[in-house]
């Protein structure tokens, strides 16, 4: 039995909404559509693509040497850099900085780690107000719900339902839903939080080891705002982020908003390389939390390439029509289902099945992550787990025995051409074979094709 949690059952309650589903489909093969343009502007675009691969494979397997030398080169910077095993000792860390420094208000840019160690509600256990200034995070934070994509972090909601939102909480007129008188409203109420903020919180698109200096990636400009008013800049990154020069920034950027929004580029892309004054203090937390398990599993390890651009949930065929909530996960879509199961096999074991193996996702990633192939070795791994449902086992137990014996499937094949049509329609089509709600079976053919090959090879005289 599938539990409430579990892929297969919150998609269901997502799709009941047919409306909902069509609408967001079409929302996010809009954008995949507006990447497919993008990339073609770029002739080398393939040859990019793999230059990032390689860039990512040579951070990942120096992975050590290149922290080392980031550290290094931050520090001498004036950074100071904070080590975290785990989302536990990330929280403590940020937490013992901001009651350093006496600061009970922060301003948050995007970032799926603090997502990831559920930063926000920690601190807020602490008496800190967090406020996420990125204006989708901020529409979830009101709707006190997690994103539901990565780059877009509200992309399930109606601009109906953001314009009752805003109307409850900050007193927009009611039924407005004017993007533009939306946005301003927002703008207006964040501009307080940040001339009030005590701290900035940023993630971290790329780390660049040779200078120890960090890129953060924003459309709105918020990351620079929450950095340039307070006087303290936390900044918290997995430990994947690095990458070994300065020139290879180059390679990322042209390649990351291209796929993420089919933008030539992301609009701010803001370089960071110590603190602003001397009386300013920029931290920097490298969070580890499991990635170096992955880094450690041949079969898993390129999924540490990944740099958040979301083009695998665009593409994804099950993502667009289950919606980013149904992953049960900080990061959803086809990404999602490789690092969910690598975090908690049991809690995200119906996963790697929210795929129809079409390999679209690894057709666009930018980094060359072979996502289709990983996710099928999962299904594997899931079985040898003994975490598949006993439905499924039992039923993958009975087509094996017959697949084995060329005789048994023969003899099921003549049986079901012969009855099928006979058979009466309520014994395919009823309430508890989930297969017939949405499928009509064809007509049963009146030969196998084995019969068919060898009638045709004896009109043939062969
Ligand atoms: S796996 Fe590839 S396509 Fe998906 S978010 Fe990461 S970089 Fe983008």
């Amino acid at each position: 039995m599938a539990s409430a949690t579990s892929h297969p059952k919150k998609a269901a309650a997502f799709v009941k909404d047919l409306d909902r589903a069509h609408w967001h489909d079409r929302a996010l093969w809009f954008v995949r559509a507006k990447r497919d343009k993008a990339a073609k502007t770029i002739p080398e675009w393939e040859e990019l693509r793999e230059c990032a691969s390689q860039i990512k494979m040579y951070a990942m397997t120096h992975l050590g040497e290149m922290l080392t030398q980031f550290e290094e080169q931050a520090q001498a910077r004036g950074i100071q850099v904070h080590w975290a095993k785990d989302a536990a000792e990330h929280n403590q860390i940020v937490l013992d900085l901001l009651q350093m420094n006496d600061v009970k208000k922060v301003v948050k840019s995007k970032s799926m780690l603090t997502e990831e160690c559920h930063l926000n509600p920690y601190l807020e256990r602490h008496d800190i107000e967090v406020v996420d200034t990125d204006l989708g995070e901020w529409i979830v934070q009101l709707r006190e719900e997690p994103p539901s994509h990565i780059v877009m972090p509200a992309i399930h909601t109606k601009r109906e339902e953001i314009g009752e939102l805003f109307h409850e909480k900050i007193g927009t007129k009611k039924g407005a839903t004017d993007p533009q008188y939306l946005t301003e409203a927002a703008r207006q109420e964040l501009r307080q939080k940040f001339l009030s903020a005590e701290a900035g919180i940023t993630g971290v698109n790329f780390a660049i080891a040779e200078s120890g200096g960090i890129v953060v990636c924003t459309n709105e400009g918020n990351a620079d705002l929450g950095t340039s008013l307070p006087k303290l800049h936390i900044a918290c990154m997995g430990i994947e982020k690095i990458i070994p020069r300065v020139k290879d920034l180059g390679v990322f950027l042209r390649l990351l908003a291209r796929s993420a929004t089919g933008q030539p580029i992301t609009t701010y892309s803001t370089h960071f390389h110590g603190p602003r004054d001397q009386d300013c203090q920029m931290h920097i937390v490298l969070v580890d939390n499991g990635r170096s398990e992955l880094l450690a599993s041949d079969d898993f390890r390129r999924s540490l390439n990944c740099i958040r651009c979301g083009a695998c949930m665009n593409t994804c065929p099950v993502y667009r029509r289950s919606g980013g909530h149904s992953y049960n996960n900080t990061v959803p879509g086809p990404i999602g289902s490789i690092l969910g199961p690598a975090s908690d096999p049991a809690k995200h074991s119906t996963l790697p099945y929210a795929c129809s193996l079409c390999g679209s996702c690894s057709d666009v990633c930018p980094v060359k992550i072979n996502i289709h192939e990983q996710l099928y070795t999962w299904r594997s791994k899931i079985v040898l787990k003994g975490l598949l449902p006993t439905s499924k086992r039992l039923s993958m137990k009975f087509a094996s025995a017959v697949l084995l014996r060329p005789w048994l499937y023969q003899f099921a094949g003549k049986m079901a051409r012969f009855w099928l049509p006979k058979l009466p329609r309520f014994l395919a089509y009823n309430k508890l074979n989930k297969w017939g709600w949405q499928r009509e079976l064809p007509d049963a053919p009146k030969k196998s094709f084995r019969e068919m090959y060898r009638q045709r090879q004896k009109t043939q005289g062969k």
